[in-house]
């Protein structure tokens, strides 16, 4: 094969063109979808862990609802801007992790089964398979909030737990909140199913079922942060080996670069807003301060970046992919 090599001529040629080219293309703001399946896990190392990302698969969510405190044409101009935006809707990932590290192997969250969006997610079972694990290698399973997008999944078809052998580690707080009795009666008809799906779901792994408070020691080197907001008793996970750390921020961040540059904004599925700015002002710090990876749960997928910290604001780089 014969390599074009330009001239100095052309090259500076091609330089001035440039910029009329860069005018005249079109903005995408989302590529399409595979003819097929898609590969479905990420894998990278954290000191001595094997970390595995694996998704349940992907869901939208309408626009009106990513940012309920601010401007909407100035949330929908950022997600323009930033290529987020896909007709009136957002995309969002689902991103597990499978921590391997000591004897420990933890499963964070469970998905939402088949139970909410149908044909795009309720895929972690045969991802995790298809990763090379089986349901009976998961020691623990933390749920870090009883959302349907994260505890649905708890059981099969069939009613019956899908990680059997697990020890399952919920915050207290969270618990006891979804758990309350009649609670189902004191909320809004349109929480009322979030309230009877969350109870559904908690309900069959009651015998497997750990407490846990801030702090919480789920293995040697995994441990648990309460991160309050986008739930009452939301949790998060730090994960530490050889000195290098990721934090799990769970729905602390939801959404990965407007998030970031507006820690200020809060969804409409954020039940305590001050408290959801809180706490993920405090974890986007620590992450920018001591250098922690972060992984986001519906960011895009894998999910795992570092966070730059600009002012008030932060700034998420998404990890560099290995191979090796
Ligand atoms: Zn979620």
């Amino acid at each position: 094969m014969t390599l074009i090599r330009p001239s100095r001529r052309d090259i500076l040629k091609m330089a001035t063109a440039a910029p009329m080219l860069g005018m005249a293309a079109p903005a995408i703001a989302n590529i399409g979808g595979p003819d097929g399946n898609q590969p479905s896990h990420f894998r990278f190392t954290l000191g001595e862990a094997r970390m595995t990302v694996v998704s349940d698969g992907y869901f939208t969510a309408p626009l009106s609802g990513v940012a309920v405190n601010a401007d909407p044409e100035e949330v929908r101009a950022y997600l323009e801007a930033h290529f987020q935006l896909s007709e009136n809707s957002v995309l969002n990932h689902t991103n597990h992790i499978v921590i391997e590290l000591g004897d420990a192997k933890v499963l964070v969250d469970v998905g939402s089964g088949k139970r909410i969006y149908e044909d795009t997610t309720g895929n972690l079972l045969e991802n995790m398979e298809a990763a090379g694990f089986a349901q009976e290698d998961i020691t623990h399973v933390v749920l870090t909030h009883a959302h349907p997008d994260h505890v649905w999944g708890t059981r099969d078809d069939f009613d019956d737990v899908v990680f059997p052998d697990a020890e399952y580690i919920i915050g207290a707080f969270e618990h006891n909140y979804w758990m309350k009795p009649g609670l189902v009666d004191e909320v809004s008809e349109g929480f009322q199913q979030l309230v009877v799906g969350a109870v559904n779901s908690l309900t069959p792994i009651q015998e497997q079922l750990t407490m846990a408070e801030d702090g919480h020691e789920v293995a040697p080197g995994i441990t648990m942060i309460a991160s309050p907001g986008h739930t009452l008793g939301h949790m998060s996970l730090h994960i530490e080996s050889k000195g290098e750390q990721l934090l799990v921020l769970a729905d602390s961040s939801r959404r990965a670069f407007l998030n970031f540059e507006h820690p200020e904004w809060v969804g409409s599925v954020d039940m305590d807003a001050d408290a959801t700015v809180r706490s993920r002002k405090r974890l986007l710090d620590m992450a920018a301060t001591d250098k922690m990876a972060v992984l986001g749960y519906h960011f895009p997928f894998p999910g795992v970046g570092n966070v730059v910290k600009e002012g008030g604001a932060y700034r998420f780089i998404p990890s560099l992919w290995r191979w090796e």
